[in-house]
């Protein structure tokens, strides 16, 4: 596998132009080291490999600036684009200087309402059962009893109930970790999102900045005027901070029909936005809907075999893990 000419291959599927295709890349969090609490993270040294991949075989351009060449037709050949969800300091701390070595632009897309020492729920879940310990019991929420005494109960634990708590209604979910937290009864760290400077460092730095909500709902739960305000005011917080346009969005959770309706694609088009990306699974072509553009994760950390998933993906193979 390894022997394999990618470069021409990748380049048969995705040649540029007006056949041109385009492959978006999903990322969350890029940690210092693995760590089993960070399910949506990679490690640095895996990450620095699929950058190195990526730098080999593709043209990596700005997000936004793939979207207006998707749109005429101008793609490079072998197209992708690496965004990130949410808004982890770690974008700016780990994954930042990794993208400087082998000059790939980002994008990063922003809750806003976790700046400046937020804590999404599924990060105060992890932390709160990363320093549980003993039995921990969860009936009265309707989430069962635990027994947290080894590290890996608590990884296991935590895995069940953030499936658990997913699809629960948002105060209920966040009700839920914050009863969560108290019970294990440690500070909970508050420095997982960037701050407000932070995010302008960052996008002085050359990232892009993309809109992601204000409070990551799931926003085929909200009615419209609450979705639209999610949408709209993240937009202007965030544009307020960098003082630059903010060219493009990413839909919380992202499956469509299922965390987002039609309802929210046309509000982020309203809302003047040049583009959209979703995470359902596959590469994006000139016959796209460019407000629910396809991402994928590759996990693979050797060249070759990274190039190959990237490969799979343009034919409609299995590219994802979400
Ligand atoms: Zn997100």
């Amino acid at each position: 596998m390894f022997g394999l000419p990618m470069k021409p291959l990748l380049s048969l599927l995705s040649p540029g132009g007006r056949r041109g295709r385009l492959s978006i890349l999903i990322y969350h969090r890029v940690l210092a080291r693995d760590d089993p609490f960070a399910p949506w993270g990679i490690g640095a040294e895996g990450f620095t490999a699929q950058m190195a991949a990526l730098r080999n075989h593709f043209n990596v351009i700005p997000l936004s600036e793939a979207i207006a060449r998707l749109r005429s037709g101008s793609l490079p050949p072998r197209a992708a684009a690496v965004t990130f969800d949410d808004g982890y300091r770690d974008n700016l701390t780990v994954a930042l200087p990794i993208l400087r070595r082998y000059g790939i632009p980002a994008t990063v897309f922003v809750a806003s309402g976790f700046l400046d020492g937020g804590r999404m729920w599924n990060d105060t879940v992890a932390e709160a059962l990363r320093v549980a310990d003993g039995p921990f019991d969860l009936t009265d929420l309707d989430l069962g009893r635990w027994d947290l005494s080894e590290v890996d109960h608590r990884a296991a634990a935590f895995h069940q109930l953030l499936q658990r708590l997913k699809y629960l209604p948002q105060a209920r979910r966040i009700d839920a970790a914050t009863v969560i937290a108290e019970r294990c009864g440690a500070d909970l760290p508050t420095d997982f999102m960037l701050s407000s400077d932070e995010l302008r460092s960052l996008h002085s730095a050359g990232v892009e900045i993309g809109g992601h909500t204000k409070t990551h709902p799931i926003l085929a739960g909200l009615d419209d005027g609450l979705a639209l305000s999610e949408i709209a005011g993240n937009r202007e917080r965030l544009q307020e901070i960098i003082r630059a346009p903010i060219p493009v969005f990413a839909y919380p959770n992202g499956r469509p029909g299922r965390d987002y309706t039609e309802t929210h694609v046309r509000m982020v088009r309203d809302c003047g936005y040049v583009g959209a990306v979703s995470t359902s699974s596959g590469t994006a072509t000139r016959n796209s809907d460019l407000y629910q553009l396809p991402r994928f994760t590759p996990w693979d950390v050797t060249a070759g075999r990274f190039a190959l998933r990237m490969a799979r993906s343009m034919v409609g193979g299995t590219a994802a893990r979400v």
